[in-house]
């Protein structure tokens, strides 16, 4: 009977210990199989993180970084940041001071920051303190430079407009006037002022006809269709060539009878009428030398002049608009300081490049450059 109890006992001890077991195999797998699910709902955040525009970081108490997503590892160079603090990694005091204030004292801060590393820019920041873990802060950056330039650019042209067109309606003004009050004004200064009136007036027509160029071809789908540029060449060198001849100046065209491309031909007219036009122009002696040529890819419209030539130290601006190397010439010559912004506007819209060369007071070449097909 006591040997029944013990194996009895016995066997009963076997039983709790296979029991045992078997709970800690079947809490073993489950807290596997949750890990496993944990580490999946990591990668799919990190992927998530990741897939964003927006700069995301993660500090902790330290204001050093745990986390950086792609768009912030790219935006900083991150390499292997994790660890280091955010001033070493972004090198911006203004923003190392925004997450320690967050870490302070909790809430939702903003600014626009600017930053130096690894490149000049602008960026909207919000830094917020975790909820679940407040030793922890979360930031949030979205790169505002390109929006913050565009803005700059408008409001510059605004302004830029304003100031071309109060200079011919004040010298409108003041004539007009002028006339008006000085009853005894000689015939001859009369005539004189009322030829710079029309002329004045000319001027506006042209600055408000530029503008409309620039405005329509910014806003409106550009229509393309079979152009030959070689026909859209011809017919623009014809129409200067009373211009050209009234200077004394040889205009030659060289080129195919026949290249055809798929482009808007007003816009490629307006293209070879700016880049002829200026180039007569700017030449008071000599020669322009307009030509057509392709390599079955691309077509190349050069405009090569004897002209005054543009210092270096211009080149780079000469296709913003209203910039002019000699505001007097351009003004005397009837210019807008718009025709080249023209040409590189319709030649990029058109997936093409503008490129110039020139040597000052010996000539300048201006090339358009076009693909053949879209
Ligand atoms: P503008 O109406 O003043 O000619 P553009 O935008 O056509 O304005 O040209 C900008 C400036 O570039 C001109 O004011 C002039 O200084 C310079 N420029 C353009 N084309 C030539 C050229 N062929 N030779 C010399 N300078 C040129």
């Amino acid at each position: 009977m006591g040997l029944l109890v013990v194996a009895s006992l016995g066997w009963q001890a076997v039983r709790t210990g296979d029991l045992m077991l078997a709970e800690t195999f079947v809490e073993r797998s489950r807290v596997e199989s949750l890990r496993a699910e944990l580490a999946k709902r990591e990668l799919a955040v990190d992927a998530m993180a990741d897939g964003l525009e927006v700069a995301v970081m993660i500090c902790d108490e330290r204001a050093s970084l745990q986390f950086a997503n792609r768009a912030a590892r790219e935006a900083f160079r991150i390499q292997d940041g994790m660890g280091r603090g955010i001033l070493e990694v972004t090198l911006s005091y203004e923003l190392q001071g925004l997450v320690q204030t967050a870490l302070r004292e909790g809430g939702v801060h903003r600014a626009e920051l600017p930053f130096r590393f690894p490149e000049d820019r602008i960026a909207q920041v919000v830094v917020w303190r975790d909820l679940l873990d407040p030793a922890r802060c979360v930031l949030s950056l979205t790169d505002i430079t390109n929006l913050r330039r565009l803005e700059r650019m408008r409001t510059d042209f605004v302004a830029n407009v304003s100031h071309e067109l109060r200079t011919p309606l004040t010298i409108i003004r003041t004539m007009a006037e002028t006339l008006h009050d000085d009853p005894d004004l000689d015939a001859g200064t009369t005539s004189r002022y009322l030829e710079r009136i029309v002329s004045e007036v000319d001027r506006l027509s042209m600055i408000s006809n530029d503008l409309l160029i620039l405005s329509a071809a910014e806003s409106s789908p550009i229509r393309k269709q079979d152009c030959d540029l070689a026909e859209v060449v011809r017919s623009v060198v014809t129409q200067l060539s009373f211009k050209a001849r009234e200077k004394g100046l040889d205009l030659v065209y060289e080129g195919p009878e026949e290249l055809v491309l798929t482009a808007n031909s007003a816009q490629m007219t307006q293209v070879a009428l700016n880049l002829v036009d200026n180039a007569i122009k700017y030449t008071n002696e000599g020669s322009v030398h307009v030509s057509l040529a392709s390599d079955g890819r691309e077509a190349v419209l050069r405009v090569r002049d004897t002209g005054v030539g543009i210092a270096s130290e211009h080149l780079a601006r000469i296709f913003e608009r209203f910039y002019r190397v000699d505001r007097a010439r351009s003004r005397a010559s009837g210019g807008t300081g718009l025709g080249l912004s023209i040409v590189k506007h319709l030649v990029e819209s058109h997936g093409g490049q503008v490129r110039v060369t020139s040597e000052l007071n010996t000539g300048s070449t201006f090339e358009a450059v076009i693909p053949l097909q879209d």
